[in-house]
């Protein structure tokens, strides 16, 4: 951290916010130019809350150094995170697509969805066994029926599964089931929550909150990981900005942005940022030009009766057209799918 007095304070003020730093526990570095005073402070500043300085006398910014996340940063890691979830790596050279229902629905849905993702070479599938709303009275999920639904899916199809959690107790519950813990957007600053997912040995996929700030998101994704659970995936799906006609405004600079400042994978979800299936494809393939790792897309065998957003659930058919144009996308970008 970096203390920059204004110009020409007198030298009491300069001895105030040294002797501050070291009743801190830091060691002041001072160097005195003509017009104004710098004084460094040597030690780990993420323990530092900068109003301590702030609110000194003669103190005109304060400017951290580090980053205010560690185990997340790539600083601290310069190497890709890649983790192994059923035969798949996911955030290695290969794009890794998660399709599947916004809810699980009943045996016959995610059976057919299954059967879709399946033949389109994926290895695992998405589906909410139980789903945050906006409303209390839309669909909230099947809850523990349809974690069972999704473990009949794992078991008949051989895919790893993907589901969200919603509070700390049902940790133990849907981690019995899920291969990858899906924290959503609206918890993304649960802390309680990501105390516990990062207690659980699963690996974990954070989304973005609509209101989150990149940094927001990798503070979220240290709480996990400070907790001794590292395997974070982050995924970008949709911010709130002042536009109408998408249902949220995917941030396709997070990618670049999120993998030059941390070594974890990265995905996109276009489906929640856009709100609407036929905007679904163009925005995936964006995704992956970008360097998404992978993608999180909602697919439905049938949008026009889904219980949940059926209107960005693409078809089957949408589906295996989304995978073949990837390829080619994904080949220009020198990865493969
Ligand atoms: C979802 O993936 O179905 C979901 C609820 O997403 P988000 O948390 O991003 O809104
Ligand atoms: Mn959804």
């Amino acid at each position: 951290m970096i203390i920059i007095m204004r110009s020409r304070v007198p030298q009491e003020q300069i001895d105030t916010v040294i002797d501050r730093v070291k009743q801190l526990g830091f060691r002041p570095h001072v160097s005195a130019g003509e017009e104004r005073t710098i004084i460094g402070v040597i030690g780990d500043e993420r323990r530092l809350d900068e109003s301590v300085f702030d609110l000194l006398e003669g103190v005109e910014r304060v400017v951290r150094v580090l980053k205010p996340y560690k185990l997340a940063s790539r600083d601290f890691h310069p190497e890709d995170t890649v983790i192994p979830v059923n035969g798949t790596s996911i955030g290695d050279q290969k794009v890794v697509v998660i399709g599947g229902p916004c809810s699980v629905e009943s045996r016959e849905q995610v059976f057919e969805a299954a059967e879709v993702i399946k033949a389109n070479g994926g290895t695992i599938m998405r589906g909410g066994a139980f789903k945050p709303r906006t409303s209390p009275y839309s669909f909230r999920g099947l809850g523990e029926k349809g974690l069972a639904l999704l473990a009949e899916v794992k078991n008949t199809f051989g895919l790893a599964i993907i589901t969200e959690v919603m509070s700390p107790e049902q940790v133990p519950m849907v981690a019995g089931v899920a291969d990858i813990l899906q924290v959503g957007a609206r918890n993304v600053q649960n802390f309680a929550l990501l105390d516990a997912v990062g207690r659980s040995d699963r690996p974990v996929m954070l989304k973005r909150g609509m209101m989150s700030t990149i940094e927001e998101l990798l503070m979220s994704a240290e709480y996990i990981m400070s907790n001794g659970n590292e395997q974070v995936i982050l995924c970008e799906r949709g911010i709130r900005t002042f536009e109408t006609y998408t249902r949220n405004t995917l941030d396709v600079s997070a990618v670049p942005v999120l993998k030059e400042l941390t070594h974890l994978p990265v995905f996109m979800d276009p489906s929640h940022a856009s709100g609407k299936a036929r905007y679904v494809n163009p925005l995936a393939r964006a995704s992956v030009a970008v360097g998404a790792d992978g993608l999180l897309v909602e697919m439905h065998p049938h949008p026009e009766v889904a219980l949940s957003d059926g209107a960005q659930s693409i078809a089957p058919d949408a589906y295996s057209q989304m995978i073949s144009d990837l390829r080619l996308v994904a080949q220009a970008v020198g990865r493969s799918l």
